[in-house]
């Protein structure tokens, strides 16, 4: 313990710190075996997203989930960095957007203007054949770019060159959507919000909390939400949780609503049985 070590915290975290690189390393590898085997321990859950005022079904975010041999479930928030860092991205991230159009593809079935979200790094987006890996996915599952959304985070959205620009408006121009996921906090501001390319404003679920306890939160949704409809461009307000938060949300006239209060991410399956 850190008495027992004394006050110097470099011999207390240190052991610390050894653990969790070694977490990491083994980590790295077992999921370099993952992405080997054909993606074998990858799933993606699907979360509802809903019509604000009608609470009619828009459409769902793909959530990519890994079960690892030794670690259990790991949370994306943990192995998303990992195959970042070591490039893996690339072809896992190909396995979740294909898996996630051909759920899109079957669910267009039920319902034809169904809305599939993918979460997307902003290392796919530097690859030079990300665009026609899009253009082909959707081509020979027969999905039109209507039907899909790619979400980034707007820091993605901001520092970027103009190729990753340039290569976002043509998949617009041909209909897909762009969602600035997490507005509101990292390093977002009025400014890069006049400069992003996206469609849709996803409000962080960060701000939810503040919807029923204090002034400055409601109103700073209900302002975000006006700009927003006055330069063409949707809201959708992440973690909704409870009715009371569903109740203020509506209220304020943004687009779609996302959180535990319609749903967790669950697997095909179960979504299939609950909302269609
Ligand atoms: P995100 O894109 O902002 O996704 C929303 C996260 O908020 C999800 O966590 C979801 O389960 C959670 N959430 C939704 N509604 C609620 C709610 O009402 N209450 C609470 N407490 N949480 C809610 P998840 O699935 O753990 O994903 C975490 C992050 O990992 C995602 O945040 C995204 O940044 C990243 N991620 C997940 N899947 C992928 C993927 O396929 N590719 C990439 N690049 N990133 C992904
Ligand atoms: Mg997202
Ligand atoms: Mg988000
Ligand atoms: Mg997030």
């Amino acid at each position: 313990t850190s008495k027992s070590m004394g006050k110097n915290k470099i011999t207390v975290f240190t052991p610390r710190i050894l653990q969790q690189k070694e977490r990491k390393l083994e980590m790295t590898e077992l999921l370099r075996e993952s992405m080997e085997r054909e993606c074998a321990g990858f799933s993606v859950r699907y979360q509802p997203q809903v019509d604000s005022a009608t609470k009619a079904l828009y459409g769902a975010e793909a959530l990519a989930r890994w079960n690892c041999t030794s670690f259990g479930q790991v949370s994306p928030l943990e192995f998303i960095p990992i195959l970042e860092q070591s490039g893996m991205i690339i072809q896992v991230g190909k396995w979740i957007f294909r898996r996630a159009v051909e759920q899109c593809r079957e669910w267009r079935k039920l319902k034809p203007d169904f809305h599939m979200s993918i979460n997307l790094s902003y290392l796919q987006l530097l690859e030079e054949d990300f665009i026609i890996f899009v253009e082909e996915t959707l081509e020979v599952l027969g999905v039109p770019y209507e039907n899909i959304t790619l979400e980034l985070t707007e820091t993605y959205l901001i520092e970027q060159d103009g190729t990753v620009h340039d290569m976002l408006q043509s998949l617009q121009e041909k209909g897909i959507q762009v969602a600035m996921d997490d507005f509101g906090v990292g390093y977002s501001s009025l400014f890069e919000l006049k400069n992003t390319p996206a469609d849709i404003v996803k409000i962080d679920r960060g701000f939810v909390k503040g919807l029923t306890s204090d002034v400055f939160t409601a109103t700073f949704i209900r302002s975000i939400t006006e700009l927003c409809h006055n330069v063409g461009k949707q809201v959708c307000m992440e973690g909704v949780e409870t009715s009371e938060e569903y109740d203020i949300v509506k209220d304020i006239g943004l687009d779609l609503i996302q959180g535990f209060y319609f749903g967790q991410p669950i697997v095909p399956e179960m979504f299939e049985k609950r909302f269609f």
